[in-house]
């Protein structure tokens, strides 16, 4: 009877000790709790390629261009891209989630911040002309609803309307003003 539980305990250690082998050889240990357990934000993508909707009606993939990396006055890096097209063309949401902000500023004119489902993602749109008619904060959008017009509202020049579009990725906690840039340009240009 002794040997026996003796034997039975043996083999419960023995599968303890090869889980833990196992769990070792997976390269990550298992995380402790707090901040730095946080995978970093650029570890995964924003969105599977191809998934993301252009947020400015009528455009196509091939006319986009990569303008993430560009500068930007008082050193500043663009973090975003820049998607031109006539005033008053319908801007759409690239991808689906809830209306966190409206915001007037003095760079983005009028934005909106919508936040994807989970949470772990910002859309961002800025120098919009207008929003369009009862776009408010709290509210959920569908991917390729109508959220506003193209314009030149804050820094833009007023020859060249287009759309500032910026995806951020959000660390639990952080609010709209808040995140950590990721470039569209491939996502919305992807597989064309
Ligand atoms: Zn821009």
């Amino acid at each position: 009877m002794i040997r026996k539980i003796a034997a039975i305990l043996l083999l419960l250690a023995g599968g303890y000790v090869a889980w833990v082998v196992i769990l070792n050889l997976g390269g990550t240990p298992s995380p402790p709790s707090g901040r730095q357990a946080r995978a970093p934000a650029s570890a995964a993508p924003p969105a599977a390629p191809g998934t993301l909707v252009i947020p400015v009606a009528g455009v196509r993939p091939d006319q986009l261009v990569d303008t993430f990396a560009d500068a930007r006055s008082e050193g500043r890096v663009h973090d975003a891209i820049d998607i031109m097209a006539p005033r008053g063309t319908p801007v759409i949401a690239a991808a689906a989630g809830t209306v966190e902000k409206l915001f007037d500023s003095k760079l983005g004119g009028h934005t909106v911040y919508i936040r994807r489902p989970g949470g772990q993602w910002m859309d961002y749109y800025a120098h919009l002309d207008d929003y369009v008619p009862g776009l408010a904060e709290g509210q959920r959008v569908q991917q390729g609803a109508m959220i506003g017009t193209v314009g030149s509202t804050g820094n833009a020049s007023p020859d060249g309307p287009h759309l500032h579009y910026a995806i951020n990725a959000m660390a639990p906690g952080e609010g709209w003003w808040q995140g950590k840039p990721v470039n569209p340009y491939p996502l919305l240009a992807a597989g064309h």
